[in-house]
Formats: C-alpha cells, structure tokens, sequence
C-alpha cells in the first residue's frame, strides 16, 4: 500500500483546460538522494514522516512517479522582464502535480529542475543544486519569519550533470503554495477577453471569493474586487521585505504571485551590511530591483497586472485601485517599523526618525539584522549597538533622539524590549551561511544545512550553540552578489 494513494487531490488549475497549460510528464533525477524535507510542512499536508522516507515518496519529488491520481502539467504565462516585455514564458522546468486538500484549503505541488516543458525556450529544463538549497532555505526562512511565501517540501539531488558557468549537479524542489498563478499568467491573456475572465473567475472562486462571483457581479467590478486585494498582499509582502532586509533580485511580473506570496528565490539576499542601492543580482547592472526600488517596482508591476483588464474594465476605476496601494504599503511598514523600534503607537514625527535612520545605517553600511536585534539592549547597554556604527557621533545623536522618544511609551521597558526581539530577527539566512549549506549538501554533509535549517525555525529566539549563525560574514565569507544562473 502507497501511503500518497490516501492522499485527497485536486485539480482546479488541470480543469481550466489545455490553453492554460500542457499534460506532460516530468524527466525524473536519475539515482535521487532525498536530502531533506520538510517535517512540518509535511505533517500540515497530511504526509506522516514516515511516508516521507519511503520510496514511493521519493520517487513523486524526484520526478520519477506521478502522484497517485495526479495530473501533470507545465503552465504557460508570459510577463514583464527588467521593464520589458518578454512574450510568453511559462514553466519551463517546473511540473505542476496537483493540489492536496488541508483543513487550509487546497495547496499545489510543483516540482522545480523536473525537465524539459514546452514552455522551456533556451534552458535544460532542469535546477542545480546550489539554487535549490537556495530556494529550499529561503521558503523556510520566511515562512519562520511570518512572511507570506511559497514553501518548500522536499529537496533532491542527484549526480546528474547540469551544465551552467561550471558543471554542477542537479536538484528538485517540490514547491507547495495555494496556487502558482502569477501576474504574467494575466498578462499573457491581455488581449483575450475570454480566457482572462476564465482566469479571473478561477482565481476568484478559489482563492478571493470574498471578491463575488460572477452570478452576481459583473466582471468589471470582479477585476476591481479582486485587483484591490492583490494591491493589498502585495504592498504588504514588499513591506515585509523591506523591514527584514530581502531584497528579492528578480521582480519580473512572472515572478509576482497573483496571491501575494514571495516566490522564485533566485539571486537574492538578506542584506548584511545595510546600502539603501543594494541588490544581490550582479545582471541588474542598472539596479532596477535595488532595495531601496522595491515598494516602487510592486507598484508598477501591479500597474501591468491591472493594464491586462482594460478590455473589461475602464481605466478610470483600475487606476482608483492601484491608488490605495501606498497606504497599503505604509501601513504595514508603518506598523513593522513601529515594532522593530519598541514603540506602542505610531507618531506621525516617526517617519523622520525612522528616516535618519535609514540614513545612518546606510552611511556606515551597519548591519541591518543586528543593527535593529541590539537597539533593543540600549537602555542597559549602549556599546555593542554603538560599535556596529564605530560609536559615531551621529549613531550617538541618534540614540539620544530615539532613547527620548521611547519616552513616549506607556508600556514598560521590558515589554519594548520582548516586543523588539518579537520582530527582529537574531538569525537570517544570510547569504555566506546559505553557501556553507550549499559547500556541505554538494560534499554530501547535510549537517550545515540541517542546523540552519533548525535555527531559522524560530529565528527570533536566542538559540544556544547557534551564535555563530548570527554573526555577520567575515570579508572572506562575504558573497557581495549572485549571478542569475540557476
Ligand atoms: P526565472 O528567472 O527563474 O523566473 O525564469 C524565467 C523563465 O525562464 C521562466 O519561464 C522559467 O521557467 C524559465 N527558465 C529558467 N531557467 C530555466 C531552465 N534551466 N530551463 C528551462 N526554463 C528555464
Ligand atoms: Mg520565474
């Protein structure tokens, strides 16, 4: 008996049909080796840990079986890359499998580095293993941090050669989310009213149906309904980015998902040392997706998103609704920065105070998670936030402002000081200790990535034995940007 032939499944994106994506079947890894998996989202899935390490499951995240009852498939889109138009994409080495049923709803697994699709254009169809330890780590890291994202199952290897700067080896990752479905695979549809509102009505019912149904409303007031929810996560996922130091690297329109949940962990980094210009992808030479551009760039790709509608809706109520974005945005990250600071409410004087110290920690390139994790130690010791500024004179004016406005709370010390470490993280994945992850899983030691791993569960308590993975990187280790290669 399998124990995935008990598994519920579904198929909502297989039934919209063959124009929205292609029945195939994945080329397999040959000779995989499970390096890893993901207990507790398993365990979320219905997957006991033992089914985890059984053959039958190995064989599904490795591309060898399709899951009982399964319907595979590659899906097409098309998108916005680098400000251009880029015609169609789709998954090129991606293969949807289907959706399991949880207490949450449904949740879609979709292996990456699977093989070749139709939608593969120039590439092999599959992942190496360096981006998929990436991309494996980075859905559990922020997953832990209470950041809506795409999560990770399973990692897989093999000896299978992939050809890319060097030759490296190949990897899956078997992807979960509620859907896959993204801004491009809109766009893809901009000038075919009829499969667009079949997209529209899909996503709707699955995923917004607070937004209506088309019983009852119109589509131009579903496109409204539901742009004006897809402004609203989206503006909300690019703050948690901002206040936690991601800085994605990619933001095409095919990597923004229609649910606003982070994916496609590519090029990216936590920021170490704080510059308002960083990003990690040494091909955006230009510094379109900087952090500093990222609110923007959210903003202008739900512009495209909502500029596919202009067939079933007018312009004027779509851009209404792309107008609520900045208070979307400033809300969260108003509230983020109001908890990373330790304050019990908002002023509207903060944003200067909060400004200078954007400005200060880009001045002395300060490290952004411990710069935030040890402001909340100042009260009782100043000299450990103060070295990570070279105790300047300027970090000392600063903390004088801060320390007084911290006055202003009416909670206690102690509580400012929880709340703090609440929302700042003391472990992020850091990019030197997402290599030292990658260095051992392709020396087969998967002790660096397991412990990792563990840490970042809970990344906002004080882990003992972990200090090492809360230090920033040595000039050695530190990895100054990453090539788009995958
Ligand atoms: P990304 O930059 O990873 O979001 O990928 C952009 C597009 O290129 C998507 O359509 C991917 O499916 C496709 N792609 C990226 N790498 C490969 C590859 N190795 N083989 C086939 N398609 C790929
Ligand atoms: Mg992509």
């Amino acid at each position: 008996m399998n124990c995935l032939d008990t598994v519920s499944l579904s198929h909502s994106f297989a039934d919209l049909g063959p124009q929205f994506s292609t029945r195939l079947t994945p080329q397999g890894l040959n000779e995989p080796r499970l390096l890893h998996v993901n207990q507790s989202l398993a365990h979320r899935l219905g997957l006991s840990a033992e089914c985890t390490q059984s053959a039958e499951f190995l064989a599904v995240v490795s591309g060898n079986q399709a899951l009982p009852q399964g319907q595979t498939l590659a899906a097409v889109y098309s998108g916005h890359q680098f400000g251009h138009w880029a015609g169609q994409l789709g998954d090129g080495r991606a293969h949807l499998l289907g959706a399991i049923e949880t207490t949450t709803g449904p949740e879609e697994l979709q292996l990456k580095g699977s093989g070749l699709t139709p939608y593969s254009r120039m590439g092999d169809g599959r992942a190496v293993l360096r981006s998929s330890v990436r991309e494996y780590l980075a859905s559990h890291a922020m997953k832990a941090l209470g950041i809506p994202t795409t999560e990770a199952l399973s990692l897989v290897a093999s000896e299978d050669k992939v050809y890319r700067e060097t030759i490296e080896t190949a990897a899956i990752v078997c992807r979960v989310a509620p859907s896959f479905v993204r801004f491009g695979s809109f766009e893809h549809w901009a000038n075919k009213p009829e499969q667009l509102k079949q997209l529209l009505h899909y996503v709707i019912k699955h995923f917004y149906p607070e937004c209506g149904s088309p019983i009852l409303q119109t589509d131009a007031e579903l496109v409204q309904q539901m742009l004006r929810q897809v402004v609203r996560r989206s503006a909300q996922m690019v703050a948690h980015w901002q206040t936690v130091g991601f800085c994605h690297g990619v933001m095409n329109t095919d990597n923004m998902s229609i649910l606003g949940l982070s994916i496609d962990y590519g090029p990216y980094a936590f920021m170490d040392s704080f510059a308002i210009n960083s990003t990690p992808n040494t091909t955006d030479s230009g510094g379109r997706y900087a952090w500093f551009r990222q609110p923007s760039v959210v903003h202008w790709n739900l512009a495209r998103l909502a500029s596919c509608f202009l067939d079933i809706c007018k312009e004027d109520p779509l851009q209404e609704v792309l107008a609520h974005y900045e208070k979307d945005y400033l809300a969260q990250y108003h509230w983020n920065m109001r908890q990373k600071m330790g304050w019990d409410q908002w002023l509207e004087t903060d944003s200067t105070l909060v400004n200078e110290w954007w400005q200060l920690l880009h001045d002395h390139g300060a490290d952004f998670s411990l710069s935030f994790r040890l402001l909340a130690q100042v009260t009782t010791e100043t000299q450990s936030w103060l070295s990570l500024f070279n105790h300047s004179e300027a970090a000392q004016n600063w903390l004088q402002r801060y320390l007084e406005r911290t006055k202003q709370n009416k909670q206690k010390n102690e509580a400012r000081v929880a709340q703090m470490n609440r929302h700042n993280p003391l472990y992020v994945l850091r990019n030197h200790l997402a290599q030292q992850a990658i260095e051992g899983a392709q020396q087969g030691n998967m002790e660096p990535l397991e412990r990792l791993f563990r840490v970042l569960t809970t990344p906002y308590d004080e882990q003992t034995g972990a200090e090492d993975l809360a230090l920033p990187p040595t000039p050695e280790q530190r990895i100054a940007a990453l090539s788009c290669s995958s």
